[in-house]
């Protein structure tokens, strides 16, 4: 079944271009569709490459898609239908990969922007994969553990005829864990008859996760803000940072600034978050927002609201939260000299341009929060060979592999004279049409 979208099963060219006038202005319900959103940073990106146009349209589309409805027995007896989607983008570099997000707003849109983005981020990180995302409409929350198994399971199956070790394997996003995970791969491997650990990466370690991968989306924000922060002049003894969404990846960035020694000023989560002008206990934040589930009351800060923290006076502005927080309406007011995007899709293409014009840096999420998927890579690669490396081996490679894809996006910003989101586009989409030419078109 197909869910109704405002673009249609495809964005046609005439429709395309008309999404990219929207975006401009950041108006109409197509302002804020991250597929339009994908599609228009992809335009900036190839104006500056020589492809060929049949390559190019292969780019702009995902290249197989999957709508599932599935029915989930509840535990008061009721059958409830939930809806959801597999993408995948391209599989010119090797098999697919990319998370699974559990959240009632959940688009088929936002699935293929996703996906799209996938590929960039694993090209630019020289990543043997193309890119996957999938997603089920519902609210984790709302539902008890015994009905979150048996929706994933029953999710696991619908999506079994796209998944596999060697041709799409997933991985947590938001509203989705490690714990996720283990039902997936447990679910496959009952159907196969055998234990398949590499057919999901971002598992619990007693069955073949990765040691570091749990770190590794906000360590790698870390690794590439601490370089842009070099580049931009920011000392890092003076350093004022702002983190917004506070889960897996924007606490761990916190933590990661704060032992570093930058001050971590203030954090939010969905419902607002903690202020404080000498720096916050980000280690007591953790606990205090693992326990309460909010960060009001957090002792010694106060209270500041989303909007408040986008427009806070400080050097650094994470991103962790989800698509969409930085637009052509609140661009302007936001001070921070350079944003680290560890969410995917944080930053609006109009609110780019704002942003340039006004001098702040943009580490782009395809570099920024490459860090996960990176030592998913990497956790595959152990599962695969059944041999296990050391957390300070993780550590180590997943520092070095993100400290290369940092340079080669400066050097590549550099060269073309554009801001570091065009630059790693330009990179990641040479690389792939590249592979699409090597390997010619079948039949
Ligand atoms: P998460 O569910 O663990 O955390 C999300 C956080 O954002 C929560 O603290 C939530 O309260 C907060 N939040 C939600 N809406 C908000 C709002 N309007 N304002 C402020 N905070 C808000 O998710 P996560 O895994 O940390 O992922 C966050 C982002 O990073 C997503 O865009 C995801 O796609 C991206 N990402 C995650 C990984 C990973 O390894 N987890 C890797 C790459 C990219």
């Amino acid at each position: 079944m197909t869910e109704e979208h405002p673009s249609g099963p495809y964005l046609d060219e005439a429709r395309r271009f008309s999404v990219s006038r929207a975006l401009a202005q950041d108006q109409g319900p197509l302002g804020d569709n991250p597929y339009a959103m994908a599609l228009a940073q992809f335009e900036k990106a190839i104006s500056h490459l020589k492809l060929k146009s049949g390559v190019i349209d292969t780019l702009r589309y995902p290249k197989r898609e999957l709508s599932v409805a599935f029915p989930v027995v509840m535990d008061n007896n009721e059958i409830r239908i939930f809806r959801g989607y597999r993408v995948h983008h391209s599989t010119v570099k090797g098999p697919t990969k990319g998370g699974i997000r559990y959240a009632p707003s959940v688009t088929l849109d936002e699935i293929r922007a996703l996906a799209m983005w996938m590929t960039w981020k694993c090209a630019l990180m020289n990543l043997p994969y193309g890119g996957a995302k999938g997603g089920v409409l519902v609210d984790p929350k709302k539902l008890s553990m015994r009905e979150l198994e048996r929706l994933t399971r029953r999710y696991a199956t619908e999506i079994s005829i796209m998944m596999g070790p060697e041709s799409d394997i997933p991985a947590p996003d938001m509203g989705t864990n490690a714990q996720v995970m283990a039902w997936i791969m447990d679910t496959y491997s009952m159907h196969k008859g055998f234990s398949i650990p590499a057919v999901v990466t971002g598992k619990p370690i007693e069955i073949g996760g990765s040691l570091g991968r749990g770190e590794a989306t906000g360590r790698g924000v870390a690794v590439t803000m601490r370089e842009a922060m070099c580049i931009r002049g920011i000392s890092p003894d003076q350093a004022r940072v702002a983190v917004q969404g506070f889960g897996n990846v924007g606490s761990v960035a916190a933590l990661q600034a704060h032992e570093m020694g930058l001050k971590v000023v203030a954090a939010t989560c969905s419902t607002g978050g903690a202020i404080k002008e000498d720096g916050l206990d980000v280690k007591a934040l953790m606990l205090h927002y693992d326990a309460a589930g909010n960060m009001k009351d957090f002792p010694e800060a106060d209270f500041i609201t989303n909007e408040e923290l986008l427009a806070l006076d400080c050097d650094v502005l994470i991103l962790a939260a989800l698509e969409n927080q930085v637009t052509a309406r609140n661009a302007d007011g936001v001070k921070a000299k350079m944003i680290a995007e560890g969410a995917n899709g944080p930053t609006t293409p109009s609110a780019d341009e704002i942003l340039k014009e006004r001098g702040v840096l943009i580490v782009p999420d395809i570099l920024c929060n490459a860090g996960g998927v990176t030592v998913s890579y990497l956790e595959w690669v152990q599962d695969l060979q059944s041999f296990f490396w050391s957390e300070d081996e993780i550590n180590r490679t997943l520092e070095n592999l993100m400290l290369k894809a940092f340079q080669s996006v400066k050097d590549c910003s550099a060269e073309h004279k554009v801001p570091m989101r065009e630059a790693a586009q330009i990179l990641a989409i040479q690389r792939i049409s590249d592979a699409i030419m090597i390997r010619g078109i079948y039949p």
